[in-house]
């Protein structure tokens, strides 16, 4: 399948964490990887393929190998989440003869972007049967809602810098008042359940857009979630298609990046390391092989980067200036917000163009602070040399987003050769990287 193409089916199958983790475990299983529950004993066998998943929102997939003597692991991680809105408990409410949604704020999204075009809802929702309470995946799937913006005669200075109250601006319109009260008994019909067994839900807001490619060259590529879908699949290509009898790939794709990670599911979690020591413990690996192993180990933190913006080229650093279909970015920061160092970057550096993949460098404008990402919050949890890595694109966090269409190809051959390499510590501070 054409690269785009399949990315833009990724995206579209995946309206919220959940469902991203829905379509990689769909693939991973496809592709021979079978699940583990973390509640389980785990038998595992050289060559084996595994996944297991958290919240049914991350998901981390690892290949024994056939050898079963693990030097060391190499993991890429990325995110399922996109920022968004989520569905408050008492759903509806009226307001000028209208229905409306009650949502709330999930990560840091640009509010403009999701005015006046239809939206839907996906998620989670929480069954009870008998004395089980089942999770069910749910997707609305229908142009449902609508958060209109307010005509440019009422507000003269829309165009001047507007300001968006979540509480009152950004409420979803669902129908007429007269329907106050069908949003439940909808769910319970998508869900085939009563509204009664419904007791809970983690339901999200998303837009109806499909992504296209676009330009004189069809060199870009708009969508939904890009960030960090864009790095998600294509860390999935990378893992399936890479070859390994010597290190360990781990495929770690976390929730709740947008909030900050700190959840049982996110990346500051300890749900790497208790699937790491799991399948050591399991691999007969002691205590000390292990800390070994994580001595010669080393993450991809893929998330995704600020392109330099034509229409704001000011906004970014006047030496580092990354653009569409220019390559990985590796970003730097000297707070270690991104864990890049001297030595990641040149690992990750010698693989890209032993690969002959182009790389670019980002770094905030010395007086701008910037976002944050996996790669620094996963290290409190598992400590190792990582780098910190995107693909360059526009609008971060309008729930439509800008890439390059060469990067998605970039990055998935840049991760078959990560995921088929491995690492040694020949003495303290020199890396010797075998791919
Ligand atoms: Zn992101």
């Amino acid at each position: 399948m054409n690269i785009n193409t399949g990315l833009l089916s990724f995206i579209a199958s995946s309206p919220s964490a959940f469902h991203t983790v829905k379509t990689v475990t769909d693939t991973l299983t496809a592709h021979g990887y079978t699940e583990l529950l973390e509640a389980d004993a785990w038998e595992l066998v050289p060559g084996g393929k595994y996944y297991v998943t958290r919240n049914l929102s991350s998901v981390i997939a690892f290949t024994i190998p056939q050898s079963q003597s693990v030097n060391g692991f190499m993991i890429g991680a990325a995110h399922t989440d996109s920022p968004s809105f989520k569905i408050k408990e008492y759903a509806e409410s009226e307001s000028a003869g209208y229905t409306r949604i009650n949502v709330e704020r999930y990560g840091g999204m640009l509010c403009a972007s999701w005015f006046d075009r239809p939206l839907s809802a996906a998620g989670k929702v929480t069954v009870l049967e008998d004395n089980r309470v089942c999770s069910r995946l749910v997707d609305l799937d229908r142009d449902l809602f609508l958060i209109p913006s307010v005509a440019i005669h009422m507000n003269r200075k829309a165009n001047d810098g507007a300001t968006y109250n979540p509480a009152s601006d950004m409420q979803p319109i669902l129908g007429s008042s007269a329907v106050k009260g069908n949003f439940r008994k909808l769910l319970a019909e998508v869900v085939n359940t009563s509204e009664d067994a419904i007791l809970g839900s983690d339901l999200f807001l998303y837009p109806r857009d499909h992504g296209t490619v676009w330009g004189i060259e069809n060199e870009f590529v708009s969508a939904p979630r890009l960030d960090d879908l864009q790095c998600a699949f294509s860390l999935l290509q990378g893992f399936l298609a890479a070859n390994n009898d010597t290190a360990l790939p781990v495929l770690f794709l976390a929730d709740n990046e947008e909030v900050g990670s700190t959840t049982k599911q996110g990346a500051a979690s300890t749900f790497l390391s208790d699937v790491l020591t799991r399948l050591s413990d399991t691999l007969g690996l002691s205590a000390s092989d292990y800390r070994r192993a994580i001595a010669r180990s080393f993450m991809v933190s893929a998330d995704n980067a600020h392109a330099v913006h034509p229409n704001h080229a000011e906004l970014a650093d006047p030496q580092h200036r990354p653009r569409m279909n220019g390559g990985i970015v590796i970003k730097h920061n000297a707070a270690q917000r991104y864990t890049t160092d001297a030595v990641s970057s040149a690992v990750f550096t010698a693989l890209c163009r032993k690969a002959e993949i182009p790389v670019q460098h980002y770094t905030n404008r010395a007086d701008m602070a910037g976002g944050s990402t996996l790669g620094n919050i996963a290290n409190t949890q598992v400590s190792l040399n990582t780098v910190d890595i995107g693909l360059p694109q526009l609008a971060m966090h309008s729930c439509y987003e800008t890439a390059g269409v060469k990067d998605t190809a970039y990055l998935i051959d840049a991760m078959k050769a990560f995921f088929s390499s491995s690492l040694n510590e020949r003495e303290a501070g020199t890396y010797e990287l075998k791919l």
